[in-house]
């Protein structure tokens, strides 16, 4: 029988693990799809948009609508509705006027996906739109990403 302080201990450690492979993993994302998540959040500005994002063969190339409730300061996705699909692995949401930086609430959201972007959007004084974007993995640290075509 393992108690329940070796259990903890060995969650911990495995979280551990988890976040020590994680450091130098490249995620690859289709150019196509970021675009699309870009252009879905700039019409949905000054609203936040939100979706899942799906992967096949380690590359992510596709993103999951649901159904959403936007404000300016928060979207909500209800995941009783999310398929259940392994291929999803991530989420999308933009932060119009703000920086890209997760909050309280997108920390608790991100610990039940792999990879997780924030795309902050601004109007500058052309009235075009600047665009940043970070990407978190569940623990929100960082990850490197790579473009494909
Ligand atoms: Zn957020």
């Amino acid at each position: 029988m393992i108690n329940l302080s070796h259990a903890h201990i060995l969650k911990s450690s495995i979280n551990f693990l988890f976040y020590i492979s994680n450091m130098n993993k490249i995620i690859k994302i289709k150019k196509s799809v970021l675009n699309d998540c870009f252009l879905a959040s700039q019409n949905y500005y000054p609203f936040e948009f939100s979706c899942l994002l799906s992967e096949s063969n380690g590359i992510i190339d596709e993103f999951v609508l649901l159904m959403q409730y936007n404000s300016k300061n928060s979207s909500s996705i209800n995941l009783f509705n999310k398929p259940f699909d392994s291929s999803i692995i991530g989420s999308f949401h933009s932060h119009p006027n703000s920086i890209p930086y997760p909050s309280t609430a997108d920390n608790k959201f991100f610990k039940r996906f792999k990879v997780n972007i924030i795309l902050s959007l601004f109007k500058n004084q052309l009235n075009e739109f600047d665009y940043y974007f970070e990407i978190y993995d569940s623990f929100s640290k960082k990850l490197n990403y790579e473009l494909i075509d």
